[in-house]
This record gives C-alpha cells, structure tokens and sequence, in this order.
C-alpha cells in the first residue's frame, strides 16, 4: 500500500515536472510596484487577472521615497516577486546594488518609459544659484535630473498605464487581452480626468501657484497652470531664513494665488510663507499616499478633490 502510495506521489511529480505548460498556467506571477502611485494604477492594469497577485513594496503612507533606504521586510518582497513595476526617472535610486542582491532575476517594468521628462526645477534663490554657477564651472545651470513626478499628472498616468499594460501583456501573453483591455480603459478614464482638469485649469482667476515640493510640475503644465516658486528646493529640506523671504518675495512679485501644501511633509512652512505673502494656502494631493486599503478609484477621487481645493482657493472666471 505504502509502495503504491509512494508510485502514485513519484508519478504526479513527473508528470507535473515534464508538462511545464500547464505549471506555467497553473504559476502564480508575484507582481510587485515599487511606489503606492505605481501600485494603485497596475492595480487597475491587472484588475480580475487570474493568476496575477501584486504587493506594494514601500508603505503606502510613506510618500515619495526620495530619502528612503531599503528595510529587510522590501527585500524580503524583492526576494519572491518575478517582476517589479518601478516609477522611473530616478525615483527608485535606492534600489542600486541591494536589487541584485535580493533578487537577481527580477524582471523590471520602468513605467515612465518613452516619455519626456521635465527637468527637477532650479532653486529660486539667487545664492544658490551662484552656488550652482560655481560648481559647474561652465556658468550654466545643471538641470542634470528629471522630474520622476509624473504620476501627479492623469494626462501622464494615461500613459504610465498603457506602458505597464503593453509590457505586461508582452511579458505574459497568456494574459494580453485582459491586461490590454483593462490598461485601454483605465488610461480612457485617465484621459477624461485630465482633459477636464485641463478645461478647469483654463478658467481659474489666477493660474499662479506655489507648490511644497517639484510634485505638481507635470499637473501644472497639463492644466496650464505656473509654479513660480516651490518651499522645498529639494524634497524634504526645508528652505532657509534666506530663502524663506526669496520665495516671499518671489509670491509677491509674481502675484500667485496660493501656496498648495501636500499631504506627505509638513505644512508649517507653507502656512508661514502663505501668511507672510498675504495669499492662500490649502491642501493640494498629489496621491503619492494613500491608505494601506485605497479604493481601486482612489486617485479619480483624490483628482476631483484637487479640482474643488484648486477652484475654491485661485477662483474662477
Ligand atoms: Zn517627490
């Protein structure tokens, strides 16, 4: 009985061993995505896909991970995921050497692929400028990195979608008609986001804003918006006493309309600079977090949030 047993357990092995195509489809594919704006979208990408399961590697509440240093629960992820969904354009610098490590195979999906960047904005403050002229001993600026922000933008999330969806569907064709069909609707809807942000963007009483930190660049310039100045020259700083009154007076010879703050750092500076300006300051969210359980729409929501925050602080004509 137990030699039967023991023949039987042999056979299935085989059997499982010599038919890789039906392992292949039984196989489930550990997606994983970098960043929570990078997850929420490959989550409508591969919505209702068999055989997909996606994770978030950084904590939904952290934010943009320009700081951030990998933690052995992300490698732990890197380690099991067959591919890894990443923001791109820099965003991901610290996942350098520790990848290899955790995860030598580990295909890779750069969702910002094709697509033209704008270049991480200059600091206002004419002494850093200076700073940076004397550095660079050309003379000129260095606008030597991209924005990775895209993904504040539903005209640039249109797109990141229908790249994840054409390299997932290349990648697991078993898969392409519902990864195409879904990533199709996905950046449609994207699409009519961002054309009635644009049209919003068009009658605002004033299109001149202050941002926290380079996030909205890409928001801005799909709804024609100016961000004539930012708090945080560089993401997470704060700026000096020097550059506190720069910018101040920046606001003001500018003439903008608000300072927009973000859900991920601190708002105290912005409200200070705000008030100093004698202009507004609100709450603008770029859905770089978002609950560890966000609705599968949340950014949609968060979106028509920010069109209500941007018409009731700038006004409309
Ligand atoms: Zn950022």
């Amino acid at each position: 009985m137990r030699h039967i047993f023991f023949s039987l357990l042999f056979a299935l092995f085989f059997t499982i061993l010599v038919s890789p195509v039906s392992a292949l489809a039984a196989k489930t594919i550990h997606v994983l995505a970098s960043t929570f704006p990078i997850y929420q979208i490959t989550r409508n990408v591969t919505l209702g896909v068999d055989g997909v399961e996606l994770d978030l590697m950084i904590p939904a509440g952290l934010g943009c991970p320009h700081d951030y240093a990998l933690t052995p629960q992300d490698m732990h992820k890197l380690a099991k995921a067959d591919l890894l969904v990443i923001n791109g354009l820099g965003m991901e610098e610290f996942l350098g050497a520790p990848l290899k490590k955790a995860n030598a195979g580990l295909q890779i999906i750069d969702s910002s692929k094709g697509i033209t960047p704008l270049p991480m904005r200059e600091v206002e403050h004419d002494e850093v400028h200076d700073a940076h002229e004397v550095q660079h001993e050309t003379g000129h600026h260095h606008h030597g990195s991209p924005n990775p922000h895209l993904f504040a933008s539903p005209a640039m999330a249109a797109l990141i979608a229908e790249n994840i969806a054409q390299d997932l569907a290349i990648k697991y064709p078993e898969k392409a008609e519902q990864i195409r069909t879904n990533g199709t609707a996905y950046s449609k809807k994207m699409r009519t986001l961002a054309h009635k942000m644009k049209q919003t963007g068009s009658t605002l009483r004033n299109n001149r804003i202050v941002t926290q930190h380079g996030v909205f660049d890409y928001l801005a310039r799909d709804m024609g918006l100016e961000v004539v100045a930012v708090v945080q020259a560089h993401a997470g700083q704060n700026p000096s006493a020097s550059e506190m009154l720069s910018i101040v007076s920046i606001i003001k010879s500018s003439k903008a309309g608000a300072i927009f703050t973000e859900p991920q750092y601190p708002e105290a500076i912005g409200r200070t600079l705000a008030r100093e300006a004698g202009i507004k300051s609100a709450r603008l969210d770029p859905a770089a977090t978002g609950p560890e359980l966000a609705p599968i729409d949340y950014y949609q929501q968060i979106m028509q949030a920010n069109l209500k925050t941007l018409v009731d602080t700038l006004g409309s004509r």
